[in-house]
């Protein structure tokens, strides 16, 4: 099944992963809010991303460098330049449209076949009663759009108190720049030999023409990129090694996608047509991931040669090369751009986690989200509010856990609502404390001191003994199986 946009905008909103941004004030159109549940969500995927990319691997170092960047970067890496969408005025309403886009927008047509009715005609389609194809304003459907004029997407800022063009700069369109001028930093600091990476998560800020589908594409959002170096003189497995780093980049960004959940009947590489690559690119491979609005870009992979930096170097008068030990001469790396968007990707996490099944005769909404994603990883529920021992083993277990995990605590409806709730966030695993763990003395019966672990995905359920329950999901939490637990503990019954 896949899920619609208006259903993920939706869930988000109501159970806290995303909002509006400025919604009491009627919204900006483009910036989204991430609420309680949607800032944990996107910092797992940061933090699994770093703790994958930078801090496992050998051969990569992180950076976090500055939004605010020297004027005279972005002369240099051509955004002053090139950095700019063909866009498109209507003279009769002014809405602006981006030229290559404005295809793919359903239009408005006064259709003369039918006494200038008003219809809404699907994107790229032509009238069904005069047959016509838009040629004016898809919005407004009366006027004439001018010639393409070329739009700079970059944000104009002022550095200091003066607003003059000496103090002109730009929130940074990329986090990659940042990276391409510590190159030389980052490299003696650090004594790196060719090849290494240096990784960077931060925010980019794009004046988009026409932003929208919700966080696809947003005018600030968060990037994570890789800047790989290698030495072009160099070759591996046969090829020259710019080319064999670009492959294995590839593959591993499609493997890291799927190893966290996105299925792999989701995921395609795209190839960059000739005439579609920059001109300083030997080859570009995008990442596309098939979203709600269908097949998009999620990330792209770039071999950008040794453009970046032999730009810096004219720029800056300063020499960004790597000392080859073994040829005794200084050669200019290759650099390979892995770069993905951090809002992208958890718009496809969060598409493909979705699911809607039926559970005996009811509607189950659940994102089945890899425990690592999951904004909760614990939820404790009291079987019976009302009972005091109940709630406080409850609040003990709560506590106890979230030493380790973000755990909640939640009492406030009966407990098939509050598992329907978790579902509903991707929370993987529940637990219940009920009267048997505590006892019932009026009965006499004694306390077992167990509690029953509810499982998301298969909805089982196993008793477990208080004490058991930090090494039990810290098995569970780091991937490993359910039936592990099923087959060792009884199954409580549902
Ligand atoms: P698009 O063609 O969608 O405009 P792009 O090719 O310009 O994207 P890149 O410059 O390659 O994008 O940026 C790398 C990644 O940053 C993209 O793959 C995407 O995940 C993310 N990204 C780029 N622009 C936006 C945006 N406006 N909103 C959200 N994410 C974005």
């Amino acid at each position: 099944m896949h899920v619609t946009m208006d259903t993920l905008v939706s869930l988000s909103k109501r159970r806290g992963f995303i909002f509006q941004s400025s919604e009491i004030y009627g919204g900006t159109g483009s910036c989204w809010d991430y609420g309680p549940l949607g800032v944990e969500l996107k910092q797992n995927i940061k933090r699994i991303w770093w703790r994958d990319y930078i801090q496992r691997r050998p051969d990569m170092v992180g950076l976090d460098a500055s939004i605010l960047m020297h004027p005279t970067v972005w002369k240099a890496s051509g955004h002053v330049d090139n950095f700019t969408d063909p866009m498109v005025d209507c003279l009769e309403c002014r809405h602006r449209f981006r030229a290559d886009k404005v295809d793919e927008m359903p239009w408005v047509h006064y259709c003369a076949a039918t006494k200038g009715n008003k219809f809404t005609i699907p994107a790229g389609e032509p009238c069904s009663h005069c047959g016509e194809r838009r040629t004016l304003c898809p919005d407004c459907g009366k006027g004439d759009l001018t010639a393409p004029r070329q739009f700079n997407l970059m944000f104009k800022t002022f550095m200091g108190p003066v607003e003059e063009d000496a103090a002109l700069t730009y929130l940074r369109p990329e986090t990659a720049q940042g990276i391409f001028v510590n190159f030389d930093n980052v490299a003696q600091s650090m004594r790196r030999k060719l090849p290494f990476g240096i990784g960077q998560i931060g925010k980019a800020f794009r004046n988009e023409i026409t932003p929208g589908n919700f966080i696809f594409r947003t005018r600030e959002f968060e990037q994570m990129e890789i800047e790989y170096f290698v030495n072009p003189r160099d070759t591996v497995e046969g090829k020259p090694a710019d080319e064999y780093w670009h492959e294995r980049w590839i593959a591993d960004s499609l493997a890291w996608f799927q190893r966290y959940g996105l299925r792999a009947e989701n995921l395609r590489l795209r190839e960059h047509e000739k005439d579609e690559l920059a001109h300083y690119a030997k080859r570009t491979a995008d990442i596309e991931y098939r979203f709600p609005i269908g097949w998009s870009e999620l990330m792209g992979i770039a071999n950008r040669t040794d453009f970046d930096l032999k730009q810096h170097a004219k720029f800056s008068g300063k020499a960004l090369t790597y000392f080859d030990e073994e040829r005794k001469e200084h050669v200019v790396p290759y650099v390979i751009e892995p770069s993905a968007g951090v809002d992208r990707a958890l718009l496809a996490f969060l598409a493909d986690a979705y699911q809607e099944e039926e559970v005996r005769g009811e509607k189950r909404v659940v994102l089945r989200f890899h425990p690592e994603l999951a904004p909760v990883k614990v939820a404790v529920l009291p079987l019976l509010k009302k009972r005091e021992d109940i709630v406080r083993t409850a609040h003990a277990v709560r506590d106890t856990l979230s030493r380790h995990w973000p755990v909640v605590y939640d009492d406030t409806a009966a407990i098939g609502r509050l598992y329907r709730r978790q579902d509903e966030v991707g929370t993987p695993y529940c637990v219940t404390v009920d009267v048997q763990t505590v006892g019932d003395s009026d009965k006499g019966e004694s306390a077992d001191g167990k509690v029953t672990i509810r499982d998301r995905d298969s909805m089982e359920q196993a008793r477990v003994p208080i004490d058991a329950l930090p090494p039990v999901f810290l098995d569970l939490l780091n991937g490993g199986p359910w039936s592990a637990v099923a087959s060792k503990y009884p199954a409580a019954k549902t």
